[in-house]
């Protein structure tokens, strides 16, 4: 990587990843952009790559906010459906260069969003989000709380992002989903640089946090089996996070995209 100097400061800048937020048309995002920033002054200088990036993780975060279709999403149901963009295109009457761009940077309005679901969703691949129940935040505390009871540590740490917890709770949801037919909590996963994480993590972290597990639907035998299988699998939190790296349905996933559970039976670490 080229190095760069601070134009105040006259020393090297250092390229980092930045958490950043904003409000773009009138909601707040968060974001994550690179830029090399200087250490001493803190003076921010984007790269041109880094441009696009950023424009597109702006579009990302607001789509995922307001309910519409992302990026990755759109692409990653168009290649299951086995459609080329040109193809999704002919069968929108619209050009090619809409579908390219709604698959980087430009926002689909609320109808073309409609349309592309209509076109793109089948009943299976909506569902197998989030393995076969509605998302449970007090079923997620329980069954995170079980966890910690098997492993004899804090998986729900103040200030944590649930790096660990979220890996333990994706084991757990897929190899439910593998055995039973459906997922211990209702949650989405998503692929991003630190594995898989809890699709919309910033936002249920406090939810989680404060959640009371009493109200949740209690575990039957077989998924209070389940968790105990995956805490004898992955005694401790680094081994938990180096399998969940080692997972090829991970790797390859587009970082931001939605891994389903209908590949469950594609894991090698359960
Ligand atoms: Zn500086």
């Amino acid at each position: 990587m080229q190095e760069m100097e601070c134009p105040n400061c006259s020393i090297p800048m250092e390229y980092r990843t930045l958490y950043k937020q904003k409000t773009f048309k009138g909601v707040d995002i968060q974001y994550q952009t690179q830029a090399y920033v200087c250490p001493e002054c803190g003076f921010e200088a984007g790269t041109i790559e880094s441009a696009g990036n950023t424009q597109r993780a702006i579009a990302d975060a607001y789509r995922e906010k307001v309910g519409l279709l992302t990026s990755y999403e759109i692409k990653n149901m168009r290649e299951n459906k086995g459609m080329t963009q040109q193809e999704l295109a002919d069968a929108m009457n619209i050009g090619v260069a809409s579908v390219k761009r709604w698959e980087t940077c430009m926002i689909q309005s609320k109808s073309m969003d409609y349309y592309l679901r209509l076109l793109l969703q089948d009943r299976n691949c909506v569902e197998n989000y989030t393995g076969n129940r509605e998302i449970d935040i007090c079923r997620i505390k329980l069954v995170a709380e079980t966890l910690e009871k098997h492993l004899g540590v804090r998986l729900l740490k103040d200030g944590d992002r649930f790096l660990f917890l979220a890996k333990y709770l994706w084991f757990a949801d897929m190899l439910a989903f593998r055995q039973l037919g459906k997922g211990l909590t209702g949650a989405s996963y998503a692929a991003i640089t630190y594995g898989p994480q809890l699709n919309n993590y910033r936002d249920l972290i406090n939810p989680i946090s404060k959640s009371d597990s009493n109200k949740a639907e209690p575990l039957t035998e077989k998924e209070k089996n389940i968790i105990q299988q995956i805490t004898e699998r992955f005694p401790n939190e680094q081994e938990v996070y180096n399998a969940a790296h080692r997972e090829e349905i991970w790797q390859e996933s587009p970082m931001g995209a939605l891994i389903s559970y209908s590949r469950a039976h594609e894991l090698t670490e359960i």
